[in-house]
């Protein structure tokens, strides 16, 4: 009878740890970082997109590198 207390208190201990353990490992793994670009305007097209994936020419922002060229449109 001692026995069977010490292997049913020795599952709960190893239940609370790997419970106590998962939750530790999921609490510091970081959340998927989104990726917080700045958008700006293309300024032919109006589309927006990531700073870091437009052009930039003469303080204007464009999406590909033909709208660079066309210039901005006048809306
Ligand atoms: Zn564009």
């Amino acid at each position: 009878m001692l026995r069977l207390l010490f292997w049913i208190a020795l599952i709960a201990a190893a239940v609370w740890f790997w419970r106590k353990f998962k939750r530790s490992t999921s609490a510091t793994t970081p959340p998927p970082e989104q990726s917080a670009a700045p958008m700006v305007r293309c300024a032919h097209c109006g589309v927006h997109l990531p700073r870091d994936r437009a052009l930039s020419l003469e303080q204007q922002w464009y999406c590909s590198q033909p709208h660079l060229e066309q210039g901005p449109r006048p809306s």
